[in-house]
């Protein structure tokens, strides 16, 4: 099936086949009609599998006919958790529609406000931005949302994650009722459900993707190995596979600070990405990378969210996530729309429980390998398997059903990151 068979606008449809789409993803063919229809969506959608343009087009789409009847103002906003996705939904926007008389404008936090006022000032159709600076913008008056046709909430799970509910929730109250709703997500749980259930009006429920399942072109490798030697195993991949372009996960900011220095003594030109960065710290860190310069970004689960790499061929998993749901995003990175990937992940013994989640997750069990000259220390493992007896104290919250004192430590500090 072509883009032009879908119903879109000729001018949308010529300007997909310029940027070299030759036919839609699966999301795609599933949603742009459904929009089209202005039905309410509920899209179970991995990374990389063109979901941009499954909202974007049809709305563009849908301006271009209310435009022709004289409507002005905002007519669609795309809320997405981190400023990097909104960078890079409001940049499709912008490609999507370079012929068009639209105009799409970014705002996020930890850049200036008045730089984005002007834009809206100047004309905004399509306004993409993040919870905290959107409200900033409502609660002192500065944005007028009362013509908006279109809400998307991209990347759902991700802003519930990062406690967004509450701005999120605030910011409805301040949107017309009659609208159309759509809402992304990688992966659904039950407070994606509970959301959905406030917001959507009969929707069509999409799954391109078998729920929960990993991209489908990434190959995945696990390493078991003794955390002390994981750097020197990352660094020996490294350079006797070749890798030049590979990104990598650690749980922390710190973490991710540490071993980008640790691979530049090691020779490997790496820089790191987190939270603590300023906007454009951040900014410049990603165009060297992707322009080659940095041959390794080390990222927190929050930073890399929105880093969208054509032909990215290597994530590594430093460390594993606490929430299984980050292991399908981070690995979502690579393999994206039809190329191929591969996901190494370096394994401890003491982080065996979180593979164990994975699986559980994902649905399918990985086999650790071992490499030649990092084998771990069986020594180690047999203290750390005995070690890992659970404390009385354990065992009794597992028999009340609540979660234990570590899992809230751990919940807590990724939130952070
Ligand atoms: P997304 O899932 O929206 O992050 O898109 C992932 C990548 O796929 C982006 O680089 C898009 O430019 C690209 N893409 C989106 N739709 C298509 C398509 N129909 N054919 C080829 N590439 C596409």
């Amino acid at each position: 099936m072509s883009f032009a068979s879908l119903g879109l606008h000729p001018d949308i449809v010529q300007q997909v086949k310029t940027l070299g789409y030759s036919s839609p993803t699966p999301i795609q063919l599933a949603a742009i009609p459904a929009v089209l229809e202005q039905k309410d969506l509920m899209a179970g959608a991995q990374t990389g599998t063109g979901k941009t343009a499954a909202f974007a087009l049809p709305l563009l789409h849908h301006i271009l006919q209310t435009k022709d009847l004289g409507h002005k103002g905002i007519q669609v906003l795309v809320l997405t958790p981190t400023r990097e996705l909104a960078q890079q939904v409001h940049a499709s926007f912008v490609k999507y529609s370079e012929k068009l008389p639209i105009q799409s404008v970014v705002a996020y936090g930890g850049a200036s406000i008045n730089v984005q006022l002007d834009s809206l000032r100047k004309g905004c159709d399509v306004l993409v931005a993040t919870p905290g600076r959107l409200l900033e913008l409502i609660m002192k008056d500065l944005i007028d949302l009362s013509h908006l046709h279109a809400l998307v909430l991209d990347e759902a799970d991700r802003m519930l994650d990062m406690g967004f509910i509450i701005d999120i929730q605030r910011i409805l109250k301040k949107l017309p009722e009659a609208r159309q709703t759509l809402f992304f997500s990688a992966t659904f749980n039950d407070e994606i459900f509970a959301l959905s259930k406030t917001l959507l009006k009969d929707p069509q429920l999409i799954e391109v993707d078998s729920r929960n399942t990993t991209a489908t072109q990434v190959e995945q490798t696990i390493y078991a190995v003794d955390q002390d030697q994981k750097s020197a195993l990352l660094s020996f991949l490294i350079g006797s596979k070749n890798w030049q372009q590979v990104l990598i996960f650690t749980r922390t900011k710190q973490g991710a600070d540490e071993l980008a220095k640790e691979m530049q003594k090691d020779g490997i030109a790496t820089q790191s990405i987190h939270g603590d960065k300023s906007q454009g710290a951040r900014d410049r860190v990603l165009a060297d990378f992707k322009a080659g310069k940095v041959r390794a970004l080390v990222a927190t689960d929050v930073a890399a969210r929105g880093i969208d790499i054509e032909q990215l061929q290597y994530v590594v998993n430093h460390e594993l996530p606490y929430n299984a749901e980050d292991y399908i995003h981070r690995i979502g990175r690579t393999g994206r729309a039809g190329t191929s990937g591969l996901a190494v992940t370096l394994v401890s013994e003491k982080e065996r429980y979180l593979l164990t989640d994975i699986e559980k997750l994902v649905g399918e069990q990985f086999v650790p390998q071992w490499l030649q000259g990092f084998e771990p220390d069986l020594n180690k493992v047999m203290n750390t398997q005995k070690k890992r007896e659970p404390s009385k104290k354990e065992l009794r919250a597992k028999a009340l059903g609540l979660h234990s004192p570590k899992d809230k430590k751990s919940k807590k500090k990724r939130r952070f990151n």
